[in-house]
């Protein structure tokens, strides 16, 4: 794997999730302050509540 530097990692701890990028099909990590989650591939950055219903569907 290659490695990922997060730009916001400094300010705010994130957590790996376990779910794919909607765009890639990458892993997404997310930031567990902002309600965010970013792509470690395509740097793809989504909200948490989009990801959470397109994965329900
Ligand atoms: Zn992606």
């Amino acid at each position: 794997m290659a490695e990922f530097k997060n730009p916001y990692a400094t300010e705010d701890p994130f957590v790996e999730a376990h779910f794919d990028c909607l765009e890639c099909g990458g892993k997404l990590w997310e930031y567990g302050i902002q309600r965010r989650m970013v792509c470690e591939d395509c740097r793809a950055l989504f909200k948490t509540t989009e990801i959470f219903e397109a994965q329900a569907n």
